[in-house]
């Protein structure tokens, strides 16, 4: 199984590179302005909300669909004329779409239609090693509406990997299965991935999924990219407040700078600035090169996990509304002034209650004038 340390580094080849891509639509950017750089091995996800634009940027990487300007290239060369098929890359599909009249070798070996098996070796030889990668040996014979949802979803995979693509396309692989089969489907195309270590674009509309299985994280929204970073950076340093809304449970908090000084540092030493939101004035840390002055709107946000309950130190004082018990965890949901406040706690609360946090933990996502 990979591990975050395995991911591609910086100085890791481009694999592929989109430059200024805009596809338009009657009325629409559906992609607006993208420039990207994937690299080499790299497991690359596109997430975002319903109607972000992330098939359409896959279909344009696919060759499915040609951008009305910019460039694509793979490799450094630019393919703009080159058909899909010719592309080197394998897609997998929501739905799955496997023949039914086949059985699940036949319809591995389908994926060779247009290509001999790579290494030199026979079609059966190919779609056994296939079989075997994801972890279906012993299944060629049998009907695709004989296995489960899960194990369809890894032939389709074994189909689009059996002519040894460059690059490896998902478009919502498992928005068809249940959650639980899709945490372990996602466990198991992570191992496939790095096991042959093919570069892969990745496309979700689940953050958490996002954030489990890639290298890097492209947050898209209307079109363009929002956040392009690590999981953990897209977790804990969103880019902007759509990002620290999307990803994740978060508290976000907007008021006013009253001062930016060293009179109450954050836990790591950084300077911090004191904001009056509805009147209470929280102490939120402020990293080297942000400018805020008194007077500027400060947007920051707080993640559940990182309110304590009872800390009267940089607190406001907020009601329980409701909580959910999630067997490790209960969330709270707490009515501040009309703002709903998400903390996470081990042990049932109620009433009135101090909710604080430590300046470190805030993160700063817009300073506006
Ligand atoms: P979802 O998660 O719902 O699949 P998405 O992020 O993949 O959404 P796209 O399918 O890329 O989004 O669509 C982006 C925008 O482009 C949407 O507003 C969509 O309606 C529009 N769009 C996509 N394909 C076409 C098309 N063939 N003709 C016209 N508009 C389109």
């Amino acid at each position: 199984m990979g591990s975050e340390t395995d991911a591609p580094g910086e100085d890791a080849p481009i694999a592929v590179e989109l430059d200024g891509v805009t596809k338009r639509y009657a009325g629409t950017n559906a992609v607006d302005d993208v420039s990207l750089r994937i690299r080499e091995g790299e497991f690359f996800t596109l997430v975002g909300p319903s109607g972000c634009g992330k098939t359409t940027t896959l279909r344009l990487i696919a060759g499915f669909e040609r951008p009305t300007s910019g460039a694509i290239s793979f490799d450094g060369e630019d393919v703009s004329g080159v058909p899909p098929e010719d592309r080197n890359v394998g897609v997998v599909f929501q739905n799955y779409a496997l023949f039914p009249h086949m059985t699940v070798g036949e319809n591995v070996a389908y994926g060779l239609q247009f290509a001999d098996p790579p290494g030199g070796v026979s079609r059966a030889e190919r779609v056994r090693e296939l079989l075997a990668l994801v972890d279906l040996a012993g299944t060629a014979d049998r009907a695709p509406d004989s296995l489960s949802g899960g194990q369809q979803q890894r032939v389709a995979m074994a189909r689009a990997l059996a002519p040894g693509p460059d690059v490896l396309l998902l478009d919502e692989p498992m928005s068809a299965l249940d959650a639980r089969l899709r945490e372990r489907l996602r466990v198991q195309i992570k191992a496939i991935q790095r096991s042959l270590d093919i570069t892969t674009i990745y496309v979700t509309h689940d953050q958490e999924e996002a954030l489990a299985i890639s290298d890097r994280v492209a947050v898209m929204r209307d079109g363009g990219l929002e956040q392009l970073a690590p999981p953990r950076t897209v977790y804990r340093r969103p880019a902007s407040r759509f990002v620290a809304e999307f990803v994740g449970d978060n508290n976000v908090f907007a008021g006013r700078v009253t001062g930016v000084d060293g009179s109450y540092p954050a836990a790591d030493g950084r300077r911090t600035a004191a904001v009056d939101v509805g009147g209470e004035t929280l102490r939120v840390a402020v990293d080297e090169g942000i400018e805020a002055s008194p007077g500027d709107r400060l947007t920051f946000c707080v993640r559940p996990e990182h309110l304590r309950i009872g800390r009267e130190e940089n607190a406001l004082r907020a009601t329980v509304e409701s909580a959910e018990f999630l067997g490790e965890t209960t969330r709270v949901h707490l009515d501040w002034d009309g703002q709903e406040i998400l903390v996470r706690t081990p042990d049932p609360v109620s009433g009135e209650i101090a909710v604080g946090f430590d300046p470190a933990d805030a993160h700063v996502v817009a300073v506006d004038r």
